[in-house]
């Protein structure tokens, strides 16, 4: 846990997890491409499964190069241990499977990413589990009580980029005898390390910034050596959305360049908040960053840098419209954390299920338009968001 005896982040990021194959020296950790793995003998079968050897003996519970990628996460999250998933959205089912059961409540400060709302407002309500939300920091404690076994939280938030105190939250769970999950996908280990606020469970989409480079889909958790273990039997075991190890492979390339790719996400994301800060077509920049942001002060407490999203509000949908389609460098897609700068319209695209009240409460506009700030050159995606806002115009 104490990361200040190890070595610095960047480094971890490139060797933690693996080192050179015993057997044939292999620099970088081999795929293993294999479903099951041989005991050997009967009687070193008996003992695996039991639990009284430790040792692979089908991908589906653990493999060599997943673990690789688990143990780096882990390194990098500051906890024990960390269990990987196929999806994110897989890590998350894993979660509320592993730790809710009927009867039980589940808290979260919304908005939460809207496959997680899906998940415990669609399907684990029809396992008796009940969903309160609270809109800020300052209701959660209206809406825990005796029966709530989790508390759910994301910050940045998805697509306002709101930000919550983790330490406080984590008082306000704790004190109710919950578990604190957090969606660290938008902050990544680099920028925030939840588990030092007091958090139990940190979980990921990898398949943004920890890939960084969109090319696969995947998930994991990190946490205590307990929970993890009973995460990886009831979750991974049971539940079965395993990662492959290709996708593994490809997780710890990525990772590799964590710190780098971060620290120019954060310098360009700067740089386009500031760019459409000062353009008249504007209405709001939404960035954890400007001093005048809701959760500055809170996000310079808790992360290294603010983050490579910017949501801009343009006013209108049409204008919004005009924005998206006038940019070249940014792709319009959803996703985010990849290299290429993308952007997206989340009140018709990713947050359309909610309906406009909800989407007005919580400042998801029919103008906002979110940004996922690449590694490209700054003056570049400067120039590229400056030619849209003219069009944006009409
Ligand atoms: C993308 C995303 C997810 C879901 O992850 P998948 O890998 O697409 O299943 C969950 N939480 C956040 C914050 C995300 O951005």
């Amino acid at each position: 846990m104490d990361n200040s005896k190890k070595a610095g982040f960047a480094t971890r990021a490139v060797h933690a997890g693996h080192h050179p194959d015993p057997q044939t020296g292999a620099h970088v950790m081999p795929i293993y491409a294999t479903s099951t793995f041989s005991y050997g003998s009967a009687e070193r079968g008996a003992r695996l499964f039991a639990g009284e050897e430790k040792g692979y003996f089908y991908s589906r519970l653990a493999n060599p190069t997943v673990r690789a990628f688990e143990q780096k996460l882990a390194n990098l999250e500051g906890t024990d241990e960390a269990v990987a998933f196929a999806s994110g959205m897989g890590a998350a089912s894993a979660i509320a499977l592993t730790f809710l059961k009927s009867g039980d409540e589940v808290a979260f400060i919304g908005p939460l990413y809207g496959g997680t709302e899906g998940l415990l407002h669609e399907v684990m309500s029809q396992f008796g589990v009940t969903t309160r939300s609270a809109g800020k920091l300052a209701e959660l404690r209206g809406v825990v009580g005796e029966k709530t076994k989790l508390v759910w939280l994301e910050t940045p938030t998805n697509p306002t980029l709101q930000v919550v105190d983790l330490q406080a939250a984590c008082e306000i769970a704790h004190g109710v005898g919950a578990l604190v999950v957090v969606d660290n996908t938008f902050s990544t280990p680099y920028l925030t390390r939840p588990a030092e606020f007091g958090v139990d469970l940190v979980m990921h989409s990898a398949t943004k910034y920890l890939s960084g480079h969109g090319d696969v889909i995947a998930g994991v958790v990190a946490g205590s050596a307990e929970q993890m273990g009973v995460l990886r039997l009831h979750g991974l075991r049971h539940g079965g959305a395993a990662l492959g190890p290709f996708e593994a492979h490809l997780l710890i390339r990525g990772m590799k360049t964590l710190a780098l790719r971060m620290d120019a996400h954060c310098r360009n994301a700067r740089a386009v908040a500031e760019a459409l800060r000062e353009h008249p077509a504007v209405r709001a920049v939404h960035y954890p960053g400007f001093a005048d942001h809701q959760g500055h002060e809170v996000a310079a407490g808790q992360m290294l840098d603010f983050g490579g999203l910017v949501s801009v509000d343009l006013g209108t949908q049409e204008a919004a419209f005009r924005f998206l389609n006038a940019l070249k460098l940014f792709t319009q897609a959803v996703s985010l954390g990849d290299v290429e700068s993308l952007s997206c319209h989340p009140a018709s695209t990713t947050h359309q299920l909610l309906g406009a009240e909800v989407l007005e409460r919580q400042g998801v506009t029919a103008g906002l338009v979110r940004l996922s700030v690449g590694i490209e050159d700054e003056q570049d995606l400067i120039a590229d968001v400056q030619q849209a806002l003219q069009a944006a115009q009409g």
